[in-house]
């Protein structure tokens, strides 16, 4: 079995080493190993994690990473989609086993950048400013089931959406009640959690859909607050909102803290 904590910033094990730098800052295209998780404990190679603030924010070309994979069929229908290669590899051998199982995992939709989240966020702006004219409550609405540019876990190519964007799908009744449940009984197994379950007291909606690869989005989640402030998040219509909202502590940290390895 997957030990996932091992793989993983945790406790005193790890140190994390964010150098911010002002290149990287002004040469949003250019991804560079600045930040690292430096192991300071004797166990054996851990995997290093790149997260500076330009990764964290999604203003990176994936296409372009080294450490971007692209995802086809038959794991997706749609054109276009990448994934962090660690995370894809590991999708691939739950897609396997599932598949062997008579379940079909499907991804529709994984990494997406700054400008793609920043699209369908103005999109939302556009269409709810009848229904929410106030500036704080509009975003609060899109912030049901869409993050802030900047904001999203689908920024890292560790998060993808799975089979279909309707809770009731998932549920007693529905066309993939069967594949949750397979999910919640194995997809740990593979490195993979749910980050937005129902009951936390902040942040998204439930996302019966959304899941994580946990073995690399643990350290971002933990990297993110250190590295980014309230500040950072702008360069969108609404981006006043984001520091009286508290998008770090409510949205990025709101999630299921499973996914933090903590129960
Ligand atoms: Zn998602």
């Amino acid at each position: 079995m997957l030990k996932i904590s091992s793989l993983i910033i945790s406790g005193s094990l790890f140190v994390l080493v964010l150098y911010l730098c002002c290149a990287c800052q002004s040469n949003a295209q250019e991804l560079k190993p600045h930040a690292v998780v430096h192991d300071t404990a004797s166990s054996p190679v851990q995997p290093t994690l790149v997260a500076d603030k330009t990764y964290l924010l999604g203003k990176f070309d994936p296409n372009k990473h080294p450490d971007f994979v692209k995802v086809g069929a038959p794991y997706t229908d749609r054109p276009g989609m990448m994934m962090r290669k660690e995370a894809f590899e590991a999708f691939e051998r739950m897609w396997n086993t599932a598949q062997k199982e008579g379940i079909q995992l499907r991804i529709i939709s994984s990494t997406r950048t700054f400008d793609q989240q920043k699209a369908i966020w103005e999109g939302k702006w556009t269409r709810f400013a009848a229904t929410a004219p106030k500036p704080k409550d509009r975003a609060l609405k899109i912030l049901e089931y869409s993050s802030m540019p900047g904001s999203s876990r689908h920024h890292w190519g560790t998060d993808i959406d799975l089979n279909d964007l309707n809770n009731p799908s998932f549920e007693s009744g529905g066309k993939y009640e069967k594949l949750y449940a397979w999910l919640l009984a194995h997809a740990h197994e593979y490195g993979f959690c749910q980050p937005y379950t129902a009951g936390r007291p902040s942040g998204y909606h439930e996302e019966k859909w959304h899941w994580s690869y946990q073995p690399l989005s643990e350290g971002f989640t933990k990297a993110y607050p250190v590295a980014i402030t309230e500040a950072d998040i702008t360069g969108f219509t609404g981006s006043e909102t984001a520091s009286d909202i508290q998008i770090i502590q409510n949205y990025v940290l709101g999630i299921n803290q499973g996914c933090l390895g903590k129960q």
